[in-house]
């Protein structure tokens, strides 16, 4: 299980989020819809701390914070083990330009969780070949397509085992013709069970592969239910006008 509650984040005097709650639940597909500028990523950067919030809560698995008055910040002991059990993958794939497609995978395993290079090649050739790129092990970032570097990010992200994984927009960025193949590794991962929260502008998938879809709305989760739930029968009147945009 994974619960932020009542997170409140500012830069400066710009309040982002303004007491965002959402709780999943294992195995859980949440996909966070909404409009540009109304906190998805900070919201999501709060779930694995990559942003301390001011105030709320966060529980994931065993790790537990909690922000605001008197309370101390945590410190990166406190946060690496919360950032191995809640992955990340971002809009923009950040991999090592410098490594093999493998060895941006084996990078956490080896250094972070201490696996010898044997076993996290291992891993890293299983994940591989489960993000459907087995033939590219040996193949530097700057000869893969978008799609292909970000299957590659996804691939390190799950190299760590974490029990949810967070994903920003990851084929936002990428020409249309190789979101496909990225978005069928994502529902694969679904599928699979894994624990989810995706924030997506792609609404057709969202209505796929979610199990709940929640709409962000000035800093707080506004509305949140079953996927057929909120696109056939949204009721925050700023879901209605969002979701007409995209008919
Ligand atoms: P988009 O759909 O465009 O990705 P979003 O819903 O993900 O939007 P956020 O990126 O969470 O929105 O940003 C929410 C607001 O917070 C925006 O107005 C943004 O400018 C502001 N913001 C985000 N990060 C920072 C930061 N590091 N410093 C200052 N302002 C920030
Ligand atoms: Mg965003």
């Amino acid at each position: 299980t994974l619960s932020a509650t009542g997170i409140h984040k500012s830069y400066g005097s710009f309040q982002v989020l303004k007491g965002a709650s959402l709780t999943v639940e294992r195995g859980d597909v949440v996909t966070l819809i909404g409009a540009s500028g109304s906190g998805k990523s900070t919201f999501l950067r709060c779930m694995n701390l990559l942003e301390l919030p001011q105030e709320g809560t966060l529980v994931a698995g065993r790790h537990s914070f909690a922000f605001g008055k008197g309370q101390k910040a945590p410190n990166d002991a406190a946060l690496a083990p919360l950032r191995r059990d809640v992955g990340m993958v971002f809009q923009h794939f950040n991999l090592f330009p410098h490594m093999t497609a493998l060895r941006n995978i084996m990078e956490g395993p080896v250094q972070v969780n201490g696996m010898t290079p044997a076993e996290a090649a291992e891993l890293g050739r299983d994940l591989l070949a489960k993000v459907g790129l087995a033939d590219k092990a040996d193949a530097f970032p700057a000869k893969l397509s978008g799609g292909q570097k970000q299957r590659v990010a996804i691939a390190r992200a799950l190299a760590m085992k974490p029990d949810v994984m967070l994903f920003d927009e990851v084929t936002s960025a990428l020409d249309p013709e190789l979101v496909g193949e990225v978005l069928n590794v994502v529902r694969n991962l679904a599928v699979e069970g894994m624990t989810m929260i995706l924030v997506t502008h792609e609404m057709a998938f969202a209505a796929d592969v979610s199990h709940r879809v929640g709409f962000m709305n000035d800093g707080v989760l506004a509305e949140i239910g079953p996927a057929e739930e909120i696109f056939r029968r949204p009721q925050h009147p700023r879901l209605v006008s969002f979701l007409e945009r995209f008919n």
